[in-house]
Parts: structure tokens; sequence; C-alpha cells
């Protein structure tokens, strides 16, 4: 119905700033639903809060499994088949990695060629024991850690979406920290409009944009956290077959589709995989990508508008 109503409500979650508009009188509750949504799914998956399943799985590494939440598990097992599919550049269990380097970050340091051997050899999904009828998730090393940053936005911003329609909403645009989802199309019947960031501009300075309509628009970048050092960036999606930040001539990666959750994690995966393997595995998963290479070109599975 044109000439709907907007709301629309920020917030703080997962560490990004978040934004949820939705037309119609249902908006209001549906928006505070999915704000709880994503605030239950936070003090789930964060690696930053002490109770969190996360956590509570990493403290108990080698020494057996922890029972964890519903939507943990989920998570834990689409983490589980894409770092399978993708042959480990993406990796369910890269938090002793992702966590040195967080450090080094913030210390304003390179870690050691030891620290990161060290951290490398404590990665390795297999180590990963899921329990879905116990309801249970257990690393087989003390010392191992799961990290759920590359995905969990995704899951958080399909539930979301899905939040939304519960409560009756038949238009929305959400942004959780660069996973935008759509609810429907615009109240007027046209596409929701997503502009794809040119990373090397100011903010707001898009490559292209993207028509969707109950879909989703992932991007995982290497402009986003990062440091430099000397004269070198150091990023924050880590290659966990080198342990060093990813080195595959793409600055950022977009995908297009269905899912929120595989999108993310995928989008993590091909950032590190680059594009030779990554196109075909996005296209099995029925993706469609946008890529932007270090040189500055803009490369696409579909026509750019
Ligand atoms: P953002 O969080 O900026 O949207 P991503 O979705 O790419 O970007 O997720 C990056 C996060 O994923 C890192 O902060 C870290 O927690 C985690 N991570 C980094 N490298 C890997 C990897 N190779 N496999 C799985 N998770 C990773
Ligand atoms: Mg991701």
């Amino acid at each position: 119905m044109a000439g709907e109503a907007r709301t629309t409500v920020g917030f703080d979650a997962l560490g990004t700033d978040n934004r949820i508009s939705a037309y119609g009188p249902p908006a209001r509750h549906a928006i505070d639903a999915a704000v709880g949504r994503v605030r239950q799914i936070e003090r789930e998956m964060s690696a930053f809060l002490p109770g969190s399943d996360v956590s509570r799985i990493g403290d108990a590494a080698g020494r057996g499994p922890v029972p964890v939440s519903g939507d943990t598990l989920s998570v834990l097992e689409e983490a589980c088949r894409v770092s399978r599919l993708s042959d480990g550049a993406f990796d369910a269990t890269a938090r002793p990695l992702s966590r040195l380097w967080e450090s080094c970050r913030s210390d304003a340091r390179v870690p050691t060629a030891d620290e990161v051997e060290r951290a490398r050899g404590l990665v390795g999904w297999g180590d990963l024991a899921l329990d879905g009828g116990a309801g249970t998730a257990g690393l087989a090393r003390a010392g191992q850690a799961v990290d759920l940053g590359g995905i969990a936005k995704g899951y958080a911003a399909d539930e979301v979406a899905r939040e939304l329609r519960a409560h009756g909403v038949e238009h929305a645009i959400a942004d959780l920290g660069g996973n935008v989802i759509a609810v429907g199309a615009r109240p007027d019947g046209a596409p929701w409009r997503v502009g794809i960031q040119n990373p090397a501009a100011p903010t707001g300075t898009y490559v292209a944009t993207i028509g969707i309509q109950d879909e989703t628009v992932v991007t995982s970048g290497v402009n986003e956290r990062f440091v430099v050092l000397g004269s070198r960036r150091y990023h924050h999606v880590i290659d966990p077959r080198t342990g060093w930040p990813s080195e595959s001539g793409l600055l950022s990666l977009t995908l297009v589709g269905p899912c929120s959750m595989t999108a993310d994690a995928l989008a993590t995966a091909l950032l590190v995989m680059g594009l030779e393997r990554g196109v075909d595995l996005a296209r099995s998963e029925g993706l469609r990508l946008v890529a932007i290479t270090t040189a500055g070109d803009v490369l696409s599975t579909f026509p750019l508008e």
C-alpha cells in the first residue's frame, strides 16, 4: 500500500551498527521483537561475552561437549558445512587466529611467527563435534575455540526478516553491519536498492546498486577493520592455511541470494579463496557475486546497473 508509514530503529549489537526500517501498522512491534532476537543471538554467539555458548565451548575445549542453544547449533552446523565446502578457507574454529590478530591490531604490532604458528596449529574444524540430538558442541583440544564472527550476523539477519514477517510486516529492509536483508519489495512495488560500497572511496560512494526483493546482500571487505603497520595493512579476515590476513587479490566480495547466514560465511570464505575457485562455489550455492579486486576492477556474475 503506497503512503504507509515507515518506522526506523537503529541499535548497537554484534559489535556493529544495525538498522531496521519497516512499513505499516505492525512495524513498531515487529521491530522490537526483531531487535530482541538479535540481542538473544548476540548473548548466545558472542566471543566477547563470558557466558555465551561460544565462550563456554572454548572454556571446555579438550574436556568434552557442552549444551548449547538450538540457534547456536544451527549456526555451528552451517559453519561446519561451509568450512568443508571451502576446504577450510572459512574455518568454524578460526578463533585462536582471529583472537591473536585482534590483540595485535589493538597493540599495533605484528605477531611473531611463533605466535602465528601456535594459533594456526589450534585451528581445525574437524575437531569440532556437534550432536544435534543431545544439543551439544565440543572441541577436541584445549586452547581451541569457535569463531562465529563471520556468520552470526547473517543468521541474525535471516531471523530479523523471519520475525518481521511473523509480525505481519510485508515491506522492510534491515542492515546488520553490512548484511542487508529485504522483506518483500518497497511499498510502491519497486525492488529495494542496495549500494555496493567502493572500498577505495568515502562511505556512501557506490560502484553499483543491486535491486532485491525477499533477498539478502552480504559484503565482506578487507577495508573494514584493519591496522596499518609500516607500509602494510593488516585486516580481519585470516587465511587459516597461512595464519596471516588473506591475500587473494580481493578488496571486497558481495554475495546476493536467499540465505544471509550462508552468504555471510561464503563471503568470508571467498575473500580468502579468491575468485578462481570462488565463482563456482557461489554459483553452486545459488548466489550471485560482485567482487572488487585490489586492482580496482569490478567483476560480477550478473549484469550490474
Ligand atoms: P564483518 O564481520 O566485517 O562483516 P566477515 O563476515 O568477513 O566480516 O567476518 C569477519 C570475522 O570472521 C572476523 O572478525 C573473525 O571473527 C572471523 N574470521 C576471520 N577469518 C576467518 C576465517 N578464515 N574463517 C572463519 N571466520 C573467520
Ligand atoms: Mg562473513
